[in-house]
């Protein structure tokens, strides 16, 4: 990536330039070591820091209350669609766990937790591929039920949710990975918020998991012990030997919102890019958007152009001047823009231009 590259991929996806330059600063000598920080122990005192650091900053971000515990964990987000069923289905009788299917990975999430426990599909979107984020009303909430599952933002289709559930004494859990850190979050609606790290705060491969305390000490007799979250809080994610170099990388993420102002900063920056996105979208005959105006997305915007064809020319027209990875997903075609925290305006602004002349050349 240069600097006239601006890339739009939904994940793996861009971070921070800055982040970028002082992982290459650091590389070959950390911090005066002499050895490159993906060369010392996991337990060692200096990885130690970098991973308590995380913790604290993290907790100063987002006001995360003092009873929620921060997890590292392996796998990625779709590892989470098993240890959540296997951390959490045990708190009641039933083992009953209800689920909101608003997207791909919603979907995928249920589907993963049928393996472990009774779950229930209590509401979904399906029947008009995902544009709309299903609303419930309280008494479709079972107050038996173990956790009520739902997946904040949907990447591919680019809604999210606006306004979260109230699911009375059942814990909520969400899956928020490709939004974590993007907006201001009320962490004590939630039981346990979860993300993949690979779309706003690292590397792929791994999540990070936030747990209310009370809820740990439920996992199933069969749970892997890696997947097990209360060992794992234990154990302050060190059960076996973690991806040290994520966790360094998610400290630079946090250090530069930080240096940015933090979320109160980064919210109005994220809300003025879609903004500009959706006006674009809203003033043109020839883009549509995918997701329903009352549940948009502020990182992911997906649009159709009036046929495939005419998307494909788009999608290599823009390659070739520094517009990187916009396809869509394959479950809806068309065009996508992941714009994430480090996304500045002025690719947008680059993109929203190309998009103006593209219309007038083929509209
Ligand atoms: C990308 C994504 C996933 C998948 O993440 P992996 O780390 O590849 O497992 C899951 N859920 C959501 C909402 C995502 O955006």
């Amino acid at each position: 990536m240069t600097d006239s590259v601006y890339n739009f991929g939904a994940g793996p996806a861009m971070l921070p330039p800055p982040v970028m330059a002082k992982i290459q600063e650091e590389w070959l000598d950390f911090q005066g070591m002499g050895v490159s920080l993906i060369e010392i122990s996991h337990r060692s005192k200096e990885f130690v820091a970098i991973l308590e650091e995380v913790q604290t900053l993290f907790r100063e971000l987002t006001g995360l209350p003092q009873n929620y515990r921060i997890l590292f964990v392996h796998g990625g987000a779709r590892m989470q669609f098993s240890a959540v069923p296997l951390n959490f289905a045990g708190r009641v009788a039933s083992r009953k766990c209800l689920y909101v299917e608003s997207g791909n990975f919603a979907k995928l999430a249920a589907k993963e937790a049928q393996i472990f426990c009774p779950t229930e599909i209590i509401a979904s979107s399906a029947d008009s591929n995902y544009s709309y984020i299903p609303r419930l009303t309280p008494d479709s909430i079972d107050q038996d039920a173990a956790y009520l599952h739902i997946t904040s933002n949907n990447t591919i289709y680019g809604t999210r949710w606006n306004q979260f559930p109230e699911t009375g004494s059942v814990p909520l859990i969400a899956d928020m990975t490709s939004e974590l850190l993007s907006r201001k979050i009320d962490y004590s609606k939630f039981g346990v918020v979860y993300a993949g790290l690979q779309k706003n705060l690292g590397p792929s491969g791994m999540a990070m998991v936030i747990v209310r305390e009370d809820l740990l000490g439920y996992a199933a007799e069969q749970t892997p012990t890696l997947l097990n979250y209360t060992q794992g809080d234990k154990d302050n994610s060190l059960t076996n030997t973690t991806n040290t170099f994520a966790i360094y990388v998610i400290k630079l993420v946090l250090e530069w919102l930080k240096e940015q102002g933090g979320i109160a900063a980064i919210e109005p920056q994220n809300e003025a890019k879609a903004a500009l996105l959706y006006q674009t979208i809203d003033n043109s005959d020839f883009y549509q958007g995918i997701a329903q105006e009352a549940d948009r997305s502020i990182m992911n915007v997906s649009f159709k152009l009036p046929n495939e064809e005419l998307a494909a020319r788009f999608l290599q027209q823009a390659e070739a001047i520094g517009l990187y990875a916009l396809k869509g997903h394959r479950n809806t075609g068309g065009v996508r823009a992941s714009i994430y925290n480090p996304m500045p305006l002025a690719g947008v602004e680059k993109l929203t231009n190309f998009m103006a002349e593209f219309e007038q050349k083929n509209g």
